[in-house]
This record gives structure tokens, C-alpha cells and sequence, in this order.
């Protein structure tokens, strides 16, 4: 098992009560943010910082999501227990853990081989059951459609018409949208048929984009 010390339980812990002042409620999501050990979704070289509020590198050129990014999106997509929920950008697999945390049967995409295969082990070896798919998230994942939840953790330049296929009547979308300026999106798809997707705007954000096909190296 890969180590979690009182120090670094510390440092999570006042890095949720920064949550909290920077207006983050929602005390599931809280809980799941004290509870998972940022550090172990980042290179041992970085646990400095792990518990800082920025995104760092990873492997691939991409960054694990800033933790109020995280709370935010987490919050936004009001999961609850048993929800089968799609994750576009598994990255590091943190914000992966964090669904799982809130009770969520999870499905994730990455389109980066690197990290597909290393998160992958990663989750199994700290006991998280997401089923992680090598892909491109553009696409979704429709042999396990239709999903409650589906969170995008890269900036679609617009909004995948798969993935609102794949979505269930009634669910949410959680999806930054836009080129360079990324606006936060969350999306309700009717229940009746025929009814336009009710769209809530939460301000302006910063992702790495998602970008089409697997990349095999
Ligand atoms: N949730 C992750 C965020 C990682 S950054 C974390 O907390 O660590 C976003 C990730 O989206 C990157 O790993 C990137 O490779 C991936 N990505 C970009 N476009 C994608 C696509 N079309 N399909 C699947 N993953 C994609």
C-alpha cells in the first residue's frame, strides 16, 4: 500500500476547510476529498504540492484537475448512491476515486495509452472497482449507455452529441465548453422527448482540451 502519513491526512484536511471558504458545500464531496490521498494520482516528486489548490503534471503532458475544480465539478453533478456515471479524461483517476467515493459506478475514458494503463493499475491497487476504457471519450461508451451522470474533465470545444445520447432522461451533464476561454456547463436532458436540454452556466475555467482518436505513444 502506498504510504498516507498524519502529515499528509493534515495537510487534506486543511486543504478541505480552504474548500469550504472558497464556498464548496456539499459535505459528500467534502468527505470524498478528505478521505482520497491526492498524492498517490501524482508522481512522488510532486507531493510537495499535492494538497495545494493548482493542476500539476502528470504523465502525457496532462495535468491532474486542481482540487476546486474537482469539488466543483464533484458538487455540480449532485451524484448519488448507485449512479452509473461516464468520466471523459480519466487522467490521473483522482477525480475517478472521488466518484467512487460518492457512491458512483463509474465507466472512464482516456484516449492517452500511457496513462489508460497506468491509472488503471493504479485504481485496482487502491480497491476502486471503475471500469476504464482506452478510447476516445468523443464517442463515449455506448455498449454501457445510458448513463445518470457524464462529467467531462477536458475542454470539449462543444458539447459531444454522443454523449448526450448516451445520457439518461432526467440526467446532468458536467462539461467545460470552449476553445481557449472554457465556460462550466451543466446540462439536464429532458425527460419528455421533443424538449430542448435545460443549460446552466457556471463561470469562466481552464482545462487541457479533449481532443479526438487514441494516442497509442
Ligand atoms: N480527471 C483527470 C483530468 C485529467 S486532464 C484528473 O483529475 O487527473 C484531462 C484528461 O482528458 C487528459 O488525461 C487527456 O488525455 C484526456 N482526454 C482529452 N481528450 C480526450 C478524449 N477525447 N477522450 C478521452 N480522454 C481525453
Amino acid at each position: 500500500m502506498i504510504e498516507d502519513t498524519y502529515a499528509q491526512k493534515g495537510q487534506r484536511e486543511k486543504m478541505c476547510k480552504q474548500l469550504q471558504e472558497k464556498g464548496i458545500t456539499n459535505g459528500a464531496v467534502l468527505a470524498a476529498m478528505n478521505k482520497v490521498p491526492r498524492h498517490w494520482y501524482m508522481d512522488s516528486a510532486l507531493w510537495f504540492h499535492a494538497y495545494d489548490d493548482q493542476a500539476l503534471p502528470i504523465l502525457c503532458d496532462q495535468t491532474i484537475s486542481q482540487p476546486s475544480t474537482v469539488a466543483t465539478q464533484s458538487s455540480l453533478l449532485q451524484v448519488e448512491q448507485g449512479m452509473k456515471v461516464l468520466e471523459v479524461g480519466t487522467g490521473s483517476g483522482y477525480q475517478t476515486a472521488i466518484l467512487c467515493e460518492l457512491g458512483a459506478k463509474v465507466f472512464t475514458i482516456e484516449r492517452q495509452k500511457g496513462l489508460y494503463e497506468k491509472t488503471k493499475a493504479l485504481l485496482q491497487q487502491v480497491g476502486y472497482r471503475a471500469k476504464c476504457f482506452l478510447g476516445d471519450g468523443y464517442k463515449g461508451a455506448p455498449s454501457y449507455a445510458p448513463f445518470d451522470r457524464i462529467i467531462i474533465t477536458c475542454g470539449a470545444p462543444e458539447v459531444p452529441q454522443a454523449l448526450m445520447d448516451q445520457l439518461k432522461p432526467g440526467g446532468l451533464m458536467v462539461i467545460p465548453v470552449g476553445d481557449n476561454e472554457m465556460e462550466m456547463l451543466r446540462i439536464a436532458k429532458p425527460v419528455a422527448e421533443g424538449e430542448e436540454p435545460k443549460v446552466e452556466r457556471f463561470g469562466n475555467c481552464k482545462f487541457v482540451p479533449m481532443l479526438g482518436k487514441v494516442k497509442f505513444r
